[in-house]
Order: structure tokens, then sequence, then C-alpha cells
């Protein structure tokens, strides 16, 4: 790279291409879009424009900003038409052989001094850029959905990544708006990865049968989560998660604590995948058939009236507070141990932990602040009670058992 990024081109105008362009336009730089398929180009370009008038009407931005912001942004019909493009950031399918031929397109069409992003979830960004020449211009710009509402950037740095490729990218992440962390090229990165005890450990918490889902729910929106972990598995649908847990117990060698939960599994097969299927943990019909912990209509009422307003009976109020005591403790022991295992990997520093998941999920405290809270010491004194009980998933990480001792 010769100069400050100016020329941004984003290929994939799907769900975040069509966004990240969106927040690049913006932040002031000439934008470039590009999709293969015409018609997603042109839903991409359109629902962009839209999306800037919207958020002009909200107050998010003034329309004179949104209007400065569409004059920036252009539809570039071939790969070719990103030549001028200082970084481009690349958002199609998950796909590591499209992204790799994706990859090697954008090397030749693109100057030499390009960086080129990839806003890839779950694939090594070292995997994409692995046949690539110049792979020190190769980074990660991993964005969150909506990019438009969701203030974190990751920048992914690959062992061959440059300093100046990752501070141009940083620079562009607060340019665009966002907040920046820095993490390691390494399963999920930091946010996903810190995220997998909260939805994993539920699960594991079900299968012992220490509480039902809508009670492990509860108690997570009462401690301050947006939702709890299995209502959040039902939005995002049951057999995505599955494929990401499955991902990450692969891409890490297969650790005990990572293994995916034989219920999903069991529920992925027959065929419940939450609410895009009608029925995961929760009963999505209407009205609800009784096959499930809480009707539907009750989630949703809480969820209207917020956490901590929650309308319920005494017996199961009741449920909540002899249930909360084993619950809470636990889900935090294994986001602390998470966090240790991930800190002793250098994927990023603890305050970067606790940014990516306040901003990047919503949590009410970071991993290193929940670790803080409960104490090192009963983390690890937790976690050797728990492996006693159910094996090698509760294994403490190195670090945390020395601050322990
Ligand atoms: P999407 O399916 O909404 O959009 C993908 C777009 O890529 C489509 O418009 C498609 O026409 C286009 N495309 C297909 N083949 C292409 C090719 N060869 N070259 C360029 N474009 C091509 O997908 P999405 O949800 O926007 O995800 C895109 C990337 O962003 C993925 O790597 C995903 O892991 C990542 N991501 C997704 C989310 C999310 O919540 N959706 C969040 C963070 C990161």
């Amino acid at each position: 790279m010769s100069g400050p990024v100016e020329h941004i081109g984003v290929v994939g105008a799907g769900t975040m291409g069509a966004g990240i362009a969106q927040i690049a336009a913006l932040g002031g730089y000439e934008t470039r879009l590009h999709d293969p398929v015409p018609a997603a180009l042109e839903t991409g370009i359109d629902r962009l424009y839209k999306s800037l008038a919207k958020g002009a009407t909200k107050g998010l931005w003034s329309e004179a900003d949104a209007d400065a912001a569409s004059g920036r942004v252009g539809a570039a019909g071939r790969l070719a038409d990103l030549g001028e493009c200082d970084l481009v950031i690349e958002a199609a399918p998950e796909d590591l052989g499209l992204k790799r031929e994706l990859f090697d397109a954008l090397a030749q069409a693109c100057s030499k001094d390009a960086i080129l992003a990839s806003n890839t979830s779950s694939l090594p960004i070292t995997a994409i850029a692995a046949e690539l020449p110049r792979r020190e211009r190769v980074v990660g710009m991993h964005f969150f959905n909506p990019p438009a509402l969701m203030k974190l950037v990751e920048i992914v740095a690959t062992a061959d990544s440059s300093a100046e490729a990752l501070d141009a990218t940083t620079a562009v992440g607060v340019r665009m708006g966002r907040t920046p962390i820095r993490a390691k090229d390494s399963p999920g990165f930091i946010a996903n990865r810190l995220a997998r005890p909260f939805t994993l450990e539920s699960l594991r918490m079900l299968a012992n049968g220490v509480a039902d889902a809508a009670t492990i729910d509860r108690i997570c929106r009462g401690v301050g989560f947006r939702m709890g972990p299995f209502e959040l598995i039902d939005l995002i649908g049951l057999d995505v998660n599955l494929s990401v847990a499955r991902s990450f117990y692969a891409q890490g060698g297969g650790p005990d604590r990572w293994r995916p939960s034989t219920i999903q599994e069991s529920m992925v097969t027959k065929g419940d995948l939450g609410r895009k299927s009608g029925r995961g943990f929760y009963d999505y019909s209407d009205p609800p058939a009784l096959i499930t912990p809480v009707p539907s209509h009750q989630v949703a009422r809480e969820r209207d009236n917020g956490p901590g307003k929650m309308t319920l009976e005494p017996a199961e109020l009741e449920t909540i507070n002899s249930a909360a005591p084993q619950i809470v403790p636990r889900l935090i022991a294994q986001i602390a141990n998470e966090a240790a295992f991930a800190l002793e990997e250098e994927v990023g520093s603890p305050d970067d932990m606790n940014t990516a998941m306040r901003l990047g999920f919503n949590w009410p405290l970071g991993p290193i602040e929940l670790s803080e809270k409960l104490g090192a010491a009963r983390a690890a004194e937790l976690l050797e009670e728990l492996r006693a009980k159910h094996g090698e998933a509760y294994r403490p990480a190195p670090g945390l058992a020395a601050a322990a001792a």
C-alpha cells in the first residue's frame, strides 16, 4: 500500500456485503460493490440505498450524509472494475474453495499493493491466502450482522499479515464508525469462540438434567443477557448452530469442551431446526402445541417486557431461584475457562475480549470481567468438581488453574 485507503471494493452483495458497502460509503470511502449474480447485485445496491434513506428518517445519520454516501456507491459488474480499490472486502459465500478462487482472481484484478480482506466467520484466513503471492496484504475483517448496527469489527492477523495492512484496516474500521479489535487467525477468532460456552455449556446442563431450556433461558436473561442460549439457538437455527459447533470441534482438533451436543444433533435429524421450522427448543406454531417447556407466546411476552420484568407464576419463580445458583457459576466458569485458553493461545488481549462480547453479542459484561466476578479460584474449583463428574470438557486451562493457585 502506498497511501491511506480511499477506494473500497466489496465482493458479494448479500446480507453482509451490502451492509459493509453501506458503512464504507458512510465513512466517506468511494465504494464499489460487486456480485457475479446480476440480480443479487441489483438487490444489494437497492437495499443499500433504502437502508441509507431509512437510517436518515430514524435519525441515525443526516439526510445529507445519506445522499452523499449514496453518491459514493457504485455497482461493479466485473471484478476487473475493482482495479482502483486500495482495499477489497470479500463477503462471498462461506466456502473455502470459492474464496480461494476469488482471492486468486482479486490478486490479478487489483493492484499489487491493494489489501485483500475476508469477512469469513469460520474459515481460516491463512487457508484462504495459502496459494497467493504477497500474503502479507491479506487480513480478516470480520463484521457482525447487521453491519450497519453492530459496532464491532475483528481485524484478523495471520502469521504473514503485515503491520501496515493491519493498521490500515484498523483505521478503516474506525472511519466506518466501528470499534476494531485485533484477533489472531484461529478458530472463530475472538467473539464467536468466546460465545461457544454460552450455548454449549447450556446444552450440557440440559443434558445433565440441571434445568430445562426455559429455566436456563430465564436465568440468563435475569443476569443481563439479551437472550437465553436456547432462544438464541432457535433464532440462529439448530442446523446452522450445529455446523458451527462441528467446525470448531474439527478445527480445534476435537477438544472435549467443544464436542457438539448429542441433543442438538438428534433434534436436527428430526427436523426441529428452531423458528424457521416452527419447532426447536420452543414451539413456534400458532397456537402453540404443548410440547415445549414454555409456549412461544410467553417468551415473546417476556422479550417485550424486557429482562427483569418477567411475568412468572410463583412456582416458576421458585424453580428459577433454586436452579440459578447451579447454573450461573457453571456457565461463567466455562466462559472464564474459554477466555483463559484463548489468552494462552494469544488470540487477543483481555480488553479486546471484553469489547468483543459486549459489542458483538451484547453481553452485559465481557468474559474477563465475568471471570473476575466469579474469581479464578472459584472457577477452577468448580471446573474440577464438574470434571470429576462429567469428564474432560471441564479441564481447567493451565492459566486458570495457575491463577487459582
Ligand atoms: P449471502 O448469501 O447473503 O451473500 C453472499 C453473496 O455472494 C450473494 O449475493 C451471492 O450472489 C454472492 N456470490 C456467490 N458467489 C460469488 C462469488 N464467486 N464471488 C463473489 N460473490 C459471490 O451471505 P452473507 O450472509 O452475506 O455471508 C457472506 C460472508 O460473510 C460469509 O463468509 C459469512 O461467513 C460471513 N458472515 C456472515 C454473517 C451473517 O450473519 N450472515 C456474519 C458475519 C460474517
